[in-house]
């Protein structure tokens, strides 16, 4: 496919554009269960205003535009903030929660080849932390541990205690971990990272914008944030759960000694000096206000309407599965995600896949994963008002899909093209 030699009107580009997405997910409709988070009509206002004003702008250098600099070092520390990070505490904004892990991992390796000497990095993870962290060790050459979960999907910090030896870096927890949307145990996780002197990173993506508010809210959440002893740092998505649009996320370490070892500085090129915080060179400014804006508009009170929200949606999610013959909930996991599966005890089981299917066909999106067969839900404001239809929607299908068992068994977290 060539590209038009000569240029189009913009009404017909846009109209393209418009008709392109006749066959997307109907995010707005409320019916998809991630990717989109959404905030509400006032949110999308000042995101798109913010964005407007930044669509051009390139936090390359912060001394042409001091702005982004200034955006970037107030949402960073605005995030320590609500994650108990002490003075010293800092980081950078990065385009998601993979770059953000991979600065994670990456400050871990640095950190043990200047500290501890190490030539041949090792980190340890469990099966259930993102498929980012493999990304990583396979980008930056460190060999990873997998280990098991346990049968409440948190990590086996005996199994990890065994992977664990004097060459390992890193070793990971996560608040909540995406399959299950159980928090890991992160002082036991932290410990053992201290044992051989490792960095120890919680992969907060998923809830770095959620459990402060939640425990705002007076609901229990278990310790993961800076105020575990030796947790070294912490990756949390603006662009899920903080409702800024994609393209944000926020690398946060405990200080800025230990963020010195994720950045790199070059001063031997004809182009001059380069100081490059994250992966990125050329860095839109866009993301970075967006974050910034919907964060002051909403505050933390802004935060905790829309968390409340999300656990109310949630739950009356996970109770409606529960109540419906054939289909349980897996793990006990108390916040936002949710994995529902057949239930084996159920004397008519339903395929969890077939069930997706069926689902699919009048409009409701999940993930399909696996191990075991089972559909994602990330819950958040973006599914107020629907959880009803949804639920009715799902007693129908399980009716439908009961005894039968779909032909693609294929799961579809990511894509390539
Ligand atoms: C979403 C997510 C990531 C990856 O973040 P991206 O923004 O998709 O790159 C990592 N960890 C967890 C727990 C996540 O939910």
């Amino acid at each position: 496919m060539k590209l038009t030699q000569q240029g189009r009107p913009t009404d017909e580009v846009i109209a393209d554009l418009e008709a392109k997405r006749a066959n997307d997910v109907r995010w707005a409709d409320g019916r998809t269960f991630g990717m989109i988070y959404d905030g509400g009509p006032s949110v999308h206002e000042v995101a798109e205003r913010a964005a407007t004003l930044y669509l051009h702008e390139n936090a390359l250098n912060t001394q042409a535009f001091p702005s982004l600099g200034e955006i970037q070092s107030q949402v960073v520390s605005w995030t320590a903030g609500l994650l108990h990070g002490e003075d010293g505490a800092s980081g950078f904004l990065t385009s998601g929660g993979t770059e953000s892990i991979l600065c994670g991992v990456l400050a871990a390796r640095e950190r043990g080849r200047t500290e501890r000497g190490i030539e041949a990095p090792e980190m340890v993870v469990a099966e259930s932390a993102h498929a980012a962290f493999h990304k990583a060790a396979h980008l930056f050459g460190i060999r990873l541990h997998k280990t098991p979960v346990l049968p409440d999907w948190r990590v086996d910090v005996d199994a990890m205690a065994d992977a664990v030896n004097d060459d390992t870096v890193l070793v990971v927890g996560s608040a909540p971990q995406y399959p299950q949307g159980v928090v890991d145990p992160i002082p036991e996780i932290a410990a053992l990272a201290a044992r051989v002197g490792a960095n120890c990173h919680v992969d907060a993506c998923m809830g770095g914008f959620v459990l402060p508010f939640v425990e705002m809210l007076g609901r229990e959440v278990p310790p993961w944030d800076f105020r575990v002893e030796g947790v070294h740092s912490i990756s949390a998505d603006i662009h899920k759960l903080g409702y800024a649009p994609k393209g944000v996320s926020v690398i946060l370490h405990r200080d800025k000694k230990l963020r010195r070892y994720q950045t790199f500085v070059f001063d031997g090129w004809l182009g001059g000096f380069y100081a490059s915080p994250n992966l990125q060179g050329t860095r839109s400014g866009l993301p970075m206000a967006t974050a910034w804006a919907v964060m002051q508009h909403l505050g933390i009170d802004g935060y905790k309407a829309l968390t409340q929200q999300t656990l109310d949606n949630a739950d009356r999610m996970r109770d409606g599965i529960a109540a419906t013959d054939g289909v349980r909930v897996l793990g006990d996991g108390r916040y936002h995600l949710i994995a529902m599966t057949g239930d084996p005890e159920s004397e008519r089981p339903v395929d969890a896949f077939a069930l997706g299917d069926a689902l699919l066909e009048r409009g409701w999106f999940h993930d399909r994963q696996t191990p075991p067969d089972s559909l994602h839900s990330t819950v958040s404001n973006t599914n107020t008002g629907v959880i009803d239809d949804y639920l009715k929607a799902l007693g129908e299908c399980v009716d439908e899909v009961r005894g039968t068992r779909a032909d693609d068994r294929s799961t579809n977290y990511a894509t390539l093209e």
